[in-house]
């Protein structure tokens, strides 16, 4: 007996396998719970109510939480000021840790479902099961992970806000349009002397039927990262990580790759495939995601950290 727990030890030991595990049920059920809140949209009573259910929960697992306000005035109305913030977490900090990983997702949801195809729909906000509460789900869940499990290394979590309120799409920006990433965009702005080794961002990564390409700006950018998660993955056996090099996207990883931080973008393209749509319709709903998904990501996330 004593001899085969040694063997056990010795067998996790060498094969690293004494990873901690994600829980995907337990995340579904953050993902969950904000889509209970309702609509995240700026401005609105769930956007006010999901700013306090993320901050307490935060602040369970993390050492520290700051909220980063900002105002942003509507391209078209500028009577219209949307209050946002960035939350932003830590775990493991400085001076103990200097080596740093950060995690981001946006928690806002979109205002309109622009792309529902019964047009009487298309003015109301969307409930954002996939574009918004599943990053977040996941994220929570690992803040959990790490503060349970001691990591060598620091651990930050941003999640932004107003990524959704964009207009355009592609390198155009006509100045009378509102943009995609404007919490991203202030954060970078803003941001003097915080550059971690990289960043990973979720968005969109709870569709039942997950399919993960490697996005084209996060190849250009941040490549030793996309090799590191995409190998991980497959190490792993995780069938919806496939590696190859699709579709450009304007997410919040662009603007932290501007200042020069290494940034991934893992986020499922089509939703639920190429000829159907949830994306920015009101059917983006709970049922639509599972936590399946949530825990491929979720465990190549923890063997990305715990392999630092
Ligand atoms: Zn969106």
């Amino acid at each position: 007996m004593i001899h085969s727990v040694k063997w056990v030890l010795a067998f996790l030991f060498f094969t690293g396998c004494a990873k901690p595990p994600f829980d995907g049920n337990s995340a579904f059920q953050y993902l969950e719970k904000q889509c209970a809140i309702g609509p995240r949209a700026p401005n609105s009573p769930g956007h006010k109510q999901c700013l306090e259910f993320l901050t307490d929960e935060l602040k369970k697992s993390c050492d520290r939480v700051d909220l980063q306000h900002f105002t942003y005035t509507d391209k078209h109305d500028t009577n219209v000021k949307l209050l946002g913030t960035n939350i932003i977490a830590s775990i493991n900090l400085q001076p103990k840790s200097k080596k740093r990983v950060l995690l981001t997702a946006h928690w806002d949801t979109r205002p309109w479902a622009d792309k529902d195809p019964d047009s009487a729909n298309r003015a109301r906000p969307i409930l954002g099961a996939n574009d918004g509460a599943s990053g977040v789900a996941v994220l929570l869940e690992i803040a959990k992970i790490v503060r349970a499990n001691p990591i060598d290394i620091g651990v930050d979590l941003i999640l932004f806000d107003l990524e959704d309120y964009g207009e355009h799409l592609g390198d155009l920006y006509p100045d009378s349009l509102n943009p995609y990433c404007i919490g991203s965009e202030y954060f970078a702005k803003n941001n003097k002397n915080y550059f971690p080794l990289y960043a990973i961002n979720l968005d969109m990564i709870g569709d039942k039927n997950l399919d993960l390409p490697v996005e084209r700006n996060s190849y250009n950018g941040a490549r030793a990262v996309v090799n590191n998660i995409w190998d991980k993955a497959k190490k792993l056996e995780k069938p919806a990580f496939r590696k190859a090099v699709e579709l450009e996207i304007m997410d919040d990883h662009v603007p932290l790759l501007r200042i020069g931080i290494p940034a991934v973008n893992i986020i499922d393209f089509t939703y639920p495939d190429q000829n159907n749509g949830y994306h920015h319709t009101l059917a983006d709903t709970p049922d639509k995601c599972s936590p399946n998904s949530l825990q491929q990501v979720g465990d190549v996330l923890v063997e990305v950290l715990y392999s630092e």
